[in-house]
């Protein structure tokens, strides 16, 4: 417990004080109260010389890396490989080449259609994030160039309403779909998401029929399709367009699924078996092609986009 309030109190928030004490009740508990308080004055004085936000730690090593140095690796562990999400304009920045993507439809945005209020009113909840992720929702979508080839690009941000399938998201990937089977160009959609976006009801689980229609165009042009699954992709972005791919690669320990593991052990009364729903066990059982790590992505995908287009280019 003392390493939480540890960090805590590196953030500087005064606010985070009346978290940790228990509330007055006189007696043993006043006393009780005092206590954290010595321990929490070590702290600071410990960590005085670390200056703050320029750490991360590693979820699964607990290294502490400079941000710098993350930023460098592609916001990937340098001692075990680790995979932190990435926005999508690192991730778009990272895989083009510079100057080339054009993006498509940048300022279409969310309607609330349902005058949907969970916690927050829709309108409100979208507005939040936009400022927050300085995105208008939860994709990017443009054409560019990678390597030689021109090639459609979709990349997905999980920090916009957890990657959410609403209308926007659909309705920009199947315009994306659209201009690479006009244009005959490859589509790479890279996806995170945890699933429809519930706020848009119904309207939300149309985009996936919409965007998988689209697709079947852009097939019938005979025409490649990368999906790259991120971590995590689930929900209707698994069951739809990111599971159509002709190759479907994976970041490594990316979490991708359909339902979560907790419903899928509710609903079947049995234990799941060690690394369900991770990249390696799907490739295993033969649902992906590739595990990509995110520093060879652009490597690889350059490769994969030579092969698949070889054909079109020798009849061409
Ligand atoms: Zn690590």
């Amino acid at each position: 417990m003392d390493t939480t309030s540890f960090t805590r109190k590196t953030i500087g928030a005064e606010t985070v004080e009346p978290a940790l004490t228990p509330p007055p009740m006189g007696g043993l508990q006043a006393s009780f109260a005092k206590k954290p308080k010595i321990g929490l004055a070590k702290a600071k004085s410990k960590k005085r010389d670390i200056p703050e936000g320029i750490w991360t730690k590693c979820e699964k090593c607990e290294t502490m890396i400079f941000d710098k140095e993350l930023d460098e690796n592609l916001k990937v562990c340098p001692k075990c490989e680790y995979h932190f999400q990435i926005g999508a304009r690192e991730r778009i920045h990272s895989l083009v080449e510079t100057c080339t993507f054009e993006e498509m439809d940048a300022d279409m945005t969310s309607v609330d259609p349902l005058k949907f209020v969970d916690k927050i009113p829709y309108p409100v909840r979208v507005q939040q994030h936009q400022k927050a992720t300085l995105l208008k929702d939860a994709v990017l979508t443009g054409l560019c160039k990678i390597g030689p080839h021109r090639a459609a690009l979709g990349v997905m941000d999980f920090s916009f309403i957890a990657a959410s399938l609403g209308s926007v998201v659909g309705e920009k990937l199947t315009r994306l779909i659209e201009r690479a089977t006009e244009k005959e160009l490859p589509l790479i959609v890279i996806s995170a998401s945890g699933g429809a976006r519930m706020q848009e009801g119904a309207f939300s689980l149309m985009q996936m029929a919409k965007t998988s229609a689209a697709l079947a165009y852009h097939a019938q042009r005979r025409l490649p399709f990368i999906s790259v699954l991120t971590d995590p992709t689930t929900g209707g972005v698994t069951a739809s367009f990111a599971s159509l791919g002709d190759l479907i690669l994976a970041e490594p320990g990316a979490m991708i699924g359909f339902a979560g593991p907790r419903v899928i052990k509710d609903t079947m009364k049995a234990d799941l078996p060690p690394g369900f729903q991770t990249a390696e066990f799907l490739l295993d059982h033969g649902l992906i092609d590739s595990i990509v790590p995110r520093k060879e992505m652009k490597a690889r995908l350059i490769g994969y986009l030579d092969y698949l287009t070889a054909a079109k280019k020798a009849v061409a």
